[in-house]
């Protein structure tokens, strides 16, 4: 019998072209000739090589964001915190200072306390609501300040302009991440930010399906050396979530619509509602930062909202156990209304007291408003909250 070889086939030829990107799940490309490679390390012809390097999907995902962003060269990786980490650790070295917003995401302050400060990389943790804060957190050796325009769990605004203004001043790298808002709600870009980077996990991609980041510089350099360190420590993104992504994002405006109109209408409704406490929704008068949210959001106010019950813990498991249909889930942006508790979940490793002086009490509650019908919602918020008041 001939022997056969192991990957004779090649692809079908067909004169005509997918309207679906196909999924590229190949980790070594082969190349022709010595000579073709030759051309292709040296920039004159494009290819890949190997999939930790790049792939076709990442690269057709980055172009994607890319274009929400207004940003040119953006790098697609495995996920959120990847990006996080390409920018702190890829950009930051020892005897650098940074600077970030002290309501950051959970991992991203983690990596600001605990690993950053290993690798002799100096931190500080401010309040972004307030320019002052930050500029009296400078020192001549803070390389960037990290934040998110709109924080976790509290939904404060950061004051992006003053901060924007005064890490141009002083010639420090402003860095924002914009999952909470997405580019819907503001393009961070067009404000001052010199980096912007994205879980691509939430609202972007959108079905909880997914693990992914995206990340990019104003400056194509400092795009470049995060996509080198990214390649070097392994954050690479899988062909699949990348396509998964790409799908997502196809109804991504849509979504987004949808779930803000009905954060808006739910927020509403629960401030009118017994044993409600409060309720911080960006647009809404009665916000700490109603004038910088209109400013800055120009009315966009997301999809997140949060609300604090009266009752404490008992209150709040009557609430979750009885608003049935809402996952009880501590993510955010699926297509589906999900609840978390950030006292029992995201911030348990504070103090009550620490979680007090932010305002999150065991009666707090952060809500990323899916697609259901904005009716079925406040029934099933309704339901909850009369249980919450009996418990
Ligand atoms: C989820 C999230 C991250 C981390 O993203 P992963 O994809 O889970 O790694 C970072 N920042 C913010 C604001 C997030 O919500």
């Amino acid at each position: 019998m001939k022997p056969t070889l192991q990957r004779p086939a090649g692809w079908p030829l067909s004169v005509s072209t997918p309207v679906v990107s196909p999924i590229a799940p190949s980790v070594v490309y082969a190349s022709r000739s010595p000579d073709e490679l030759d051309s292709q390390y040296e920039g004159r012809a494009s290819g890949y090589t190997y999939a930790r390097e790049g792939h076709p999907n990442a690269d057709v995902l980055a172009r994607r964001v890319d274009a929400l962003e207004g940003a040119t060269g953006g790098v697609v990786l495995g996920s959120g915190m990847a990006a996080v980490a390409a920018v702190l650790l890829g950009l930051c070295q020892s005897g650098d200072h940074v600077i970030g917003a002290d309501q950051l995401y959970g991992r991203s302050l983690r990596m600001m306390k605990e690993d950053l400060p290993r690798l002799g990389i100096a931190t500080s943790l401010v309040d972004a609501t307030r320019t002052e804060a930050v500029a009296a957190a400078l020192r001549p050796e803070t390389r960037m300040v990290l934040v998110e325009v709109v924080s976790n769990p509290t939904l404060r605004i950061a004051d992006l302009t003053g901060i924007a203004a005064l890490c141009a001043e002083r010639g420090v790298l402003l860095v924002v991440d914009n999952t909470f808002t997405t580019p819907l709600g503001i393009r961070p870009f067009e404000h001052g930010a010199d980096i912007v980077l994205h879980s691509v996990t939430k609202l972007l991609s959108g079905h909880s399906d997914a693990t992914l980041g995206w990340v990019a510089a104003k400056d194509p350099a400092l795009t470049d050396r995060m996509r080198v360190f990214a390649v070097t420590t392994g954050l690479t993104a899988s062909p699949f979530d990348c396509w998964l992504a790409e799908r997502g994002l196809a109804t991504f405006a849509l979504r987004y619509a949808r779930a803000q109109d009905s954060a808006q209408r739910l927020g509403d409704f629960l401030a009118g509602q017994d044993g409600v406490r409060r309720v911080l929704y960006p647009t809404r008068p009665d916000h700490p930062e109603a004038a910088r949210a209109q400013s800055l959001l120009q009315g966009r106010g997301g999809h997140l909202l949060s609300f604090e019950i009266e009752g404490g813990r008992a209150a709040a498991n009557a609430f979750a156990e009885t608003a049935k249909g809402i996952a009880f889930a501590p993510t955010l942006g699926d297509v589906g209304t999900t609840l978390s508790h950030p006292a029992s979940s995201s911030h348990r490793a504070l103090t009550a007291e620490a979680r007090t002086a932010m305002g999150v009490s065991e009666g707090f509650f952060r809500v990323s408003v899916g697609l259901e019908e904005p009716e079925a919602l406040m029934a099933t918020f309704a339901e909850g909250l009369a249980a919450a008041r009996d418990a």
